[in-house]
Order: structure tokens, then C-alpha cells, then sequence
């Protein structure tokens, strides 16, 4: 086996870095932000060796993938307490697939009424899931008619239903993945500013403290930048893992 000390150093580089962050942030009610490690597209060993340094985070963005990899017995027994989260599109036809996925932890992509209430109702018909699980409300915060998640205008709605006819979905707060490749020296960037600001009139029409909403914000390329503007979940994959190996 090839050796894996980089994701080590890696990780290490990338905990230091999201510190330094949050240290120079200037945002009230500071909290260290939660470190999702995307594992796309690479193999398992990677995962086993970055759990092995603590990370206990991981994301994927394909369903049959994380259903793979949740489901490897070497995983499993190695990896006991891994937190799986799916961080890309959900379509409806895989949603049982999604379940059966052991250790499943966060839906970072809720963006419909109908995708809440089918992962909802799957939920009751499966019995790996105990209780409820974690779900981020993922935002189109630029406005592109291709980009996936809801319109910031139909979004309360959204958190609405899930909130009060969701009883296996506990809702935790909202995802973007934003423009590729924008440029942090031009100023914040705007799908970032984009969230904060549905946080923000979320929390006044719903009256609830803001604190207490996650925001789902940043990658590899920006994640330092997002923890400056106050995200509290980072989703960092090549940063840990380097390239992302070719699609089988
Ligand atoms: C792949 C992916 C990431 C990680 O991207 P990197 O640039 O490798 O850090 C984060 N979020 C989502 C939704 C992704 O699909």
C-alpha cells in the first residue's frame, strides 16, 4: 500500500488552518466548525487512514458510493463511529439506497417539500435509522436556473414543513456550494453573504436565535474564507486527500 502519511499531514495542516480562522473571525458567539472530509472518488484507505487521525466527519456526493463505502466491512469495523454525511443531488428513485447506508448522519441536500417528505417517509420504512436524522436545507444562492437547491423565497416554507411534518428529519441548518472558482481578492464572496443573509431572515420570521442555525459553507479552495464569515460546517476534499482520482 502506498503510503498514506500525507493525509495525516494533511489533515493536521487543514485543523490548524480552520483554528487560525475562526480565531481571526470577527463573528459573535465563535464555535469550531465541524470538518467534513469529502472522500469522493477515492479509496477506502484513505478513509480508515483519516479516521485513524481522528477525523470522524466524511462526505460523499454519489449515492451508490456512500452506500458502498458505509457499507465495507473494513470500514465498519474499522471505522466504528464514522459520521456519513451525502453532500450531492438526491434523487428520489435512491433514496432507499441512501438509508441503507450504515452510520448515515447528515442530508446536507434537502432543496424540495417532496424530496423532505419521501426521505421522511422512507425513514419510517427502514429500520438502520433510529430516530431522526440531521438535515441541512441546501440554498441556490446565485440565482442560476441549473445550479440545485431552493429558491431563497420558498425556502421558510421548505424549513416549515420539515420542522412540523417531518417528526424523522431534525433540521439543522442551510448548504450552498456556491460559484466554482470565485475569486476571494474581489471581496466576500457573494453566495457565501448569500446564506448568512437567508439565515438572517429565516431566524427574524421564525424567531429563532441564529446561533443556533448551522451554515454549510466552503471548500478546499475556500474554506478559511467561509470560517471568516462565520460557516460552521466546512466540506474539504482534494485539501485532504489531493486529486480526486478518475471515475470508474
Ligand atoms: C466535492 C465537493 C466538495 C469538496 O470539494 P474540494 O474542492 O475537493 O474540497 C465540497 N462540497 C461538495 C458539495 C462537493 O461535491
Amino acid at each position: 500500500m502506498e503510503h498514506l502519511n500525507f493525509i495525516s499531514d494533511n489533515l493536521a495542516d487543514v485543523n490548524s488552518k480552520i483554528d487560525q480562522a475562526l480565531a481571526a473571525a470577527n463573528i459573535p458567539n465563535k464555535k469550531r466548525p465541524c470538518l467534513v472530509a469529502v472522500s469522493k472518488t477515492q479509496p477506502k484507505e484513505y478513509v480508515i487512514q483519516a479516521y485513524k487521525c481522528g477525523q470522524r466527519h466524511f462526505g460523499e456526493n454519489y449515492i451508490q458510493e456512500l452506500n458502498d463505502k458505509a457499507n465495507d466491512q473494513e470500514i465498519i469495523t474499522q471505522c466504528p463511529e464514522i459520521k456519513w454525511h451525502i453532500i450531492g443531488h438526491i434523487q428520489t428513485n435512491k433514496i432507499n439506497k441512501l438509508l441503507a447506508s450504515p452510520n448515515l448522519s447528515v442530508i446536507e441536500t434537502i432543496d424540495s417539500v417532496k424530496l423532505a417528505e419521501a426521505i421522511n417517509e422512507a425513514i419510517k420504512r427502514n429500520d438502520l435509522i433510529k430516530g431522526t436524522i440531521d438535515v441541512f436545507v441546501q440554498v441556490n444562492t446565485s440565482n442560476e436556473e441549473a445550479k440545485s437547491g431552493i429558491d431563497p423565497e420558498h425556502l421558510v416554507e421548505l424549513v416549515e414543513f420539515i420542522t412540523t411534518k417531518c417528526d424523522r428529519l431534525h433540521f439543522v441548518g442551510f448548504m450552498t456550494i456556491g460559484a466554482y472558482g470565485y475569486d476571494v481578492s474581489l471581496g466576500p464572496n457573494p453566495d457565501f453573504l448569500k446564506l448568512l443573509e437567508v439565515r438572517e431572515t429565516f431566524c427574524k420570521k421564525a424567531n429563532v436565535d441564529q446561533t443556533t442555525i448551522e451554515l454549510s459553507m466552503g471548500m478546499s479552495c475556500d474554506y478559511e474564507h467561509a470560517i471568516h464569515l462565520g460557516s460552521t460546517f466546512v466540506r474539504v476534499g482534494t485539501g485532504i486527500f489531493g486529486p480526486r482520482k478518475a471515475k470508474v
